[in-house]
């Protein structure tokens, strides 16, 4: 197969510090997009597989599934989209288009398993690598348009961290009327702030320190709760129609089950190295249920970036040169970032 060769970061062994290097892109096949990449965000996602916290990864690991960029060239049969329009890739890049999963538009949970952007295997065999790079060869099936509100930059997230929370927060009908709690205030955690908040529902933060309680409100919240306090979530008993658990550690879910409403919801979307452990009580004591939720199709993707783009809803970001993405990852998993880091990718 032929390719270009393109600059990217890449861990080159599990847990290994990124650093930069070439890799290949392959030359445009029908219905391909070539993207200039201009910046892409630092996922919890990204250093979970960096470190190999979700099984065996493919090494050398370009991460990055958080792409904003301009569309380069298109190749042949491409008609919906041009040369210099303002475009996402997130999390995938292909699936079987084919299984009952893919036709509603869910190609996320394509029982073929979806193509991830990075750390997968492609159907031509070659490993698939991410963002962390200057350009990108994608379907243009997988291809979202990024509206003219939303700058280039604080869209980069939306990509991934807004619809993994935009489609949880529809799916349990977040809106006036609805109680959402947001459990961690990261990258995650403050798009889902900042779109329930739109989506007309009444947010309530639950934090694990006192240090996010200014942050919360002016991100649409109407109420923060440091967890951490004694007591906290006691108080809480019953409260919420759904909870969006966005935390990237393992937690004991029974104190949180228990602010759930009688038919409440909890939607896990932080996907933690390690079980979780719970009473099955907490749940059978409301009618509860214990929910996941990965992603969002790419019909749903394109409705979230609109939806932003609508209400002015962009990510709060740390812009960061791509020598800098070691250090970033640390204060990550520090919990110590407001709120999304995003590699300026002309720095690579
Ligand atoms: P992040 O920016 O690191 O945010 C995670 C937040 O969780 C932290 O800001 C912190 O919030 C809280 N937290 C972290 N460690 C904690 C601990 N030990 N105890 C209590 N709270 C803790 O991460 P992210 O990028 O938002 O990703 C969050 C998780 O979602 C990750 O596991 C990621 O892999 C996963 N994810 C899943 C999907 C999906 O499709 N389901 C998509 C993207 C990401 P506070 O300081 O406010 O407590
Ligand atoms: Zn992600």
């Amino acid at each position: 197969m032929s390719t270009t060769s393109v600059p990217a970061y890449a861990a080159p062994a599990p847990s290994a510090p990124l650093e930069r290097t070439i890799i290949p892109r392959r030359e445009l096949r029908e219905g391909d997009i070539l993207i200039d990449i201009k910046y892409a965000g630092i996922c919890h996602s990204d250093i979970h597989q960096v470190r190999n916290e979700w099984g065996e990864g493919i090494f050398p690991m370009v991460p990055g599934h958080e792409i904003a960029g301009v569309v380069a060239e298109v190749g042949p049969g491409v008609t919906d989209f041009s040369v210099g329009d303002r475009v996402g890739v997130g999390c995938m890049v292909d699936s079987c288009g084919e299984c009952v999963n893919c036709r509603k538009g869910e190609e996320q949970y394509c029982t073929a398993g979806n193509i991830p952007t990075y750390n997968g295997i492609g159907k031509d065999g070659e490993p698939t690598y991410g963002g962390y790079s200057t350009q990108v060869v994608v379907d243009h099936k997988f291809v979202l348009r990024i509206p003219h509100g939303i700058s280039l930059d604080e869209a980069a997230p939306l990509l991934c961290a807004g619809i993994t929370t935009y489609s949880p927060l529809r799916h349990w009908n977040a809106g006036p009327g609805r109680q959402v709690a947001v459990l961690g205030l990261g990258g995650l955690g403050h798009l889902a702030v900042k779109i329930a908040h739109a989506m007309g529902a009444e947010v309530t933060v639950l934090s694990h320190s006192e240090k996010k309680r200014e942050d919360a409100a002016k991100l649409g919240a109407d109420h923060y709760v440091n967890t951490s306090v004694e007591g906290a979530l006691e108080a809480l008993a019953g409260k919420f129609d759904v909870i969006v658990n966005t935390v990237s550690a393992s937690l004991e879910l029974d104190a949180y089950l228990a602010t759930l409403t009688v038919d409440g919801a909890m939607a896990n979307v932080g996907a933690p190295e390690k079980p979780v452990s719970l009473n099955l009580f907490s749940l059978i004591g409301g009618r509860r249920s214990l929910a996941g939720s990965m992603i969002g199709g790419i019909r749903e993707t394109q409705e979230m970036l609109d939806f932003c783009a609508e209400h002015g809803i962009g990510a709060e970001i740390e812009l960061i040169s791509a020598d800098r993405i070691n250090e970033a990852y640390d204060r990550v998993v520090a919990s110590d970032v407001r709120y999304r880091f995003v590699i300026d990718t002309a720095t690579i």
